[in-house]
């Protein structure tokens, strides 16, 4: 195989020597690919931001959901963050115990509650209604809220979850009701939280926000962790030279603001991040084939097998993810603009506009989005009846796991009655 354009795979000895051509005609197409080391630095990573004692990274079940992947990451010593019932039965199954996982619900059931209340897990309430409810299910228990600070951050209009215009977390202008609701039902606050978006690459709107959670906080006198949130990005723009997050700086800025918290409150409070798609995301790629090459009306497509039912991320919130290209030929790598779309019957089916690509990349091909490790398989649907894609590991001795499954025929009527 000939990688006829991008450098990532090869700088990171991504696929260990295995043929990607190979693990296609296996596992068939479109296929998720994870590398373990990757996945494992990324979370050592996280484990080591900061030197403050109490510290402990959670895991955002929601952004990768595979069981194989989350053993990895309990086995790292991370806990996790959950949204549902759905994520709490996956993230047991995995290994992870209740005390080590958090719910942050918003608007649930109260069955929805109950199943987390029955498990011993710690939950998050996001709205004054909603910590009412809590009360009445969980008289005398323990819970957290979800503030929101006022300042939100994001790649997308869509991900911004804190700030005034989303519909996250408790107004802290509500903090006296929230008390009163509290004493009402014989409540503890132990933990407060916040998360004031997703995909940021500069530390500084975080380290902004933690004067407000602090505060907050400070308000409180029976809180055992405050979790700051996360959203940190990855650079999704390599071949542009993007820069990576700088996680030294980052934690270079926080450990000072915990340790001196922590003395003022009087204890080693536990401190909590929620590193969402920063624990998979660059650990994986969805390969796929290049089916077809055309001109239209001037503009040049690549076709391929990877419709938006596999990545919804472009669609959704006009995503980039760097190209690869691989080629059983060496052919001329000269670029030229090429808009690459996929299989399903929609004009929106669109991976990358224009995007300056090799003109050779022809029929027979393959073709790897980058950094798909996070909402990738987890946003995927069999829509236009196609297959939900296999998923392999690439372990750190070179071997191959299967981790998932591609779907079957029989996947698309198992539920139809
Ligand atoms: C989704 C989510 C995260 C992680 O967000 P990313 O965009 O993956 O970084 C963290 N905390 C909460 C509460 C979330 O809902």
């Amino acid at each position: 195989m000939n990688t006829l354009h991008g450098t990532f795979t090869q700088e990171t000895n991504f696929f260990k020597g295995n043929d990607v051509f190979d693990l296609i005609k296996q596992y068939g197409s479109p296929l998720y690919i994870y590398n373990e080391d990757i996945l494992r630095a990324r979370c050592k990573e996280m484990k080591n931001l900061v030197t403050y004692s109490n510290f402990v990274p959670h895991y955002s079940i929601k952004a990768n959901t595979n069981i194989h992947l989350l053993k990895i990451v309990h086995e790292e010593g991370l806990h996790a963050d959950v949204m549902s019932p759905g994520e709490i039965y996956l993230a047991l199954e995995s290994g992870f115990k209740p005390e080590e996982l958090f719910f942050i619900p918003n608007n649930v059931t109260p069955e929805d509650m109950q199943y987390a209340i029955d498990r011993g897990i710690t939950t998050s309430i996001d709205s004054l209604d909603q910590l009412e409810l809590y009360g009445e299910l969980n008289p005398g228990g323990k819970v957290a809220i979800r503030f929101n600070p006022g300042v939100g951050a994001g790649h997308h209009e869509k991900v911004v979850t804190g700030g005034k215009k989303t519909k996250f977390g408790v107004n802290p202008e509500y903090i006296p009701e929230v008390k009163r609701i509290l004493e009402s039902y014989n409540l503890t606050l132990v933990g407060i939280n916040q998360h004031i978006g997703s995909l940021f690459m500069d530390a500084a709107p975080y380290i902004e926000s933690l004067s407000s959670i602090l505060d907050i906080a400070r308000q409180f006198d029976d809180l055992e962790f405050i979790d700051l949130g996360g959203g940190f990005g990855i650079p999704y723009h390599k071949q542009d030279g993007e820069n990576r997050l700088d996680i030294n700086a980052l934690g270079e800025a926080l450990n000072p603001v915990l340790e001196a918290f922590a003395e003022e409150y009087g204890k080693n409070i536990q401190f909590q991040i929620e590193p969402g798609r920063y624990i998979p995301c660059e650990s994986c790629l969805l390969l796929g084939q290049v089916t077809a090459t055309k001109t239209n009306a001037d503009h040049n497509y690549l076709g391929c097998d990877i419709g938006f039912n596999t990545l919804q991320r472009p669609i959704m919130y006009d995503s980039h993810h760097d190209i690869e290209i691989y080629s059983k030929e060496n052919k001329d790598a000269t670029l030229a603009p090429l808009t690459v779309v996929g299989n399903i019957c929609e004009s929106g089916d669109i991976l990358a506009k224009d995007r300056m690509l090799p003109a050779s990349t022809s029929r027979g091909d393959l073709i790897a989005m980058m950094d798909a490790g996070a909402y990738g398989y987890s946003m995927a649907s069999c829509y236009n009846q196609r297959f939900r894609p296999a998923e392999i590991l690439i372990c750190s001795d070179g071997s191959v796991k299967q981790i998932r499954k591609r779907d079957t025929f029989e996947d698309l009527i198992r539920n139809m009655l």
